[in-house]
């Protein structure tokens, strides 16, 4: 669907691709051939998909694929994922647009299981556990999409500027050559993204989390847990009245 040899010539020349600009020209492509492709994409919480999918909507059918294992505890997971579905909800009924949610099921121990295996606990944020948890996610939905039948996988991390866009691009790129869909790049911090998503954040009164996910990161970070997992609970227990 697009050549993607300019991106792989810059990368094996160690190279800073912007994948803005590629996602811009992959656009106008679509523009110019006049199709709407569809995209399975990939979030781990709310706040990512604000401007992400305020973006993509203009020119694709995009339905969110809430793939997270990392996340810890199960409350908090359960939290994140019902927050991400109700904003895909009320981002529907104000813009009129019909963006689906879809969630892959939660196997937590899988996640722990490759990070012990692999040596990764004691990693920092931004480290080798991280790429291998993107890989494993974006992986995950991947194979969804191809199930699906969609033109394109991606995901939404990319906006956070806590996130290395180049590495995230280079794994979908890498995952792409396995399957029979095509990987969307992007960088959807850039054109104001991330500021947008803030006040996207603020519209929809969206929640936003105060750690990336995973247990390692949380205890490095000195997440009291345990209070993670009260709230998460209480907001459960509430938001079905
Ligand atoms: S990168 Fe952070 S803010 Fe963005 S979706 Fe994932 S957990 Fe949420
Ligand atoms: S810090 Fe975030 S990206 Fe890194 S391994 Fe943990 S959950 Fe995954």
């Amino acid at each position: 669907m697009y050549d993607i040899t300019e991106i792989t010539d810059k990368m094996a020349g160690n190279q800073k691709v912007n994948y803005d600009r590629v996602l811009k020209k992959m656009i106008d492509e679509w523009m110019r051939i006049e199709i709407r492709p569809t995209i399975l994409l990939h979030s781990c919480c709310a706040p990512c998909s604000t401007y992400t999918l305020e973006y993509l909507t203009e020119y694709a059918e995009v339905t969110i694929y809430f793939a997270n294992s990392n996340i810890h505890p199960r409350t908090e997971y359960e939290r994140r994922a019902w927050a991400q579905k109700k904003f895909v909800e009320d981002f529907n009924e104000k813009t009129g647009k019909q963006v689906g949610f879809l969630e892959a099921p939660y196997e937590p121990n899988e996640f722990i299981r490759v990070v012990r295996e692999d040596g990764l606990t004691e990693e920092p944020e931004g480290g080798k556990r991280c790429s291998s948890c993107f890989q494993m996610r974006l992986d995950i939905v991947a194979e969804k999409a191809q199930e699906l039948g969609y033109d394109y996988f991606g995901s939404a991390l990319t906006l956070s500027p806590k996130k290395n866009s180049q590495l995230i691009n280079e794994i979908g790129i890498d995952i792409q050559k396995f399957y029979k869909t095509n990987y969307l790049p992007g960088d959807f911090k850039k054109n104001n993204g991330y500021k947008r998503s803030i006040e996207m954040c603020r519209e929809y009164d969206v929640y936003r989390q105060c750690y990336c996910g995973c247990l390692f990161a949380a205890q490095k970070q000195g997440i009291d847990l345990k209070q993670v997992n009260k709230e998460a609970e209480s907001f459960l227990a509430n938001r079905v009245k």
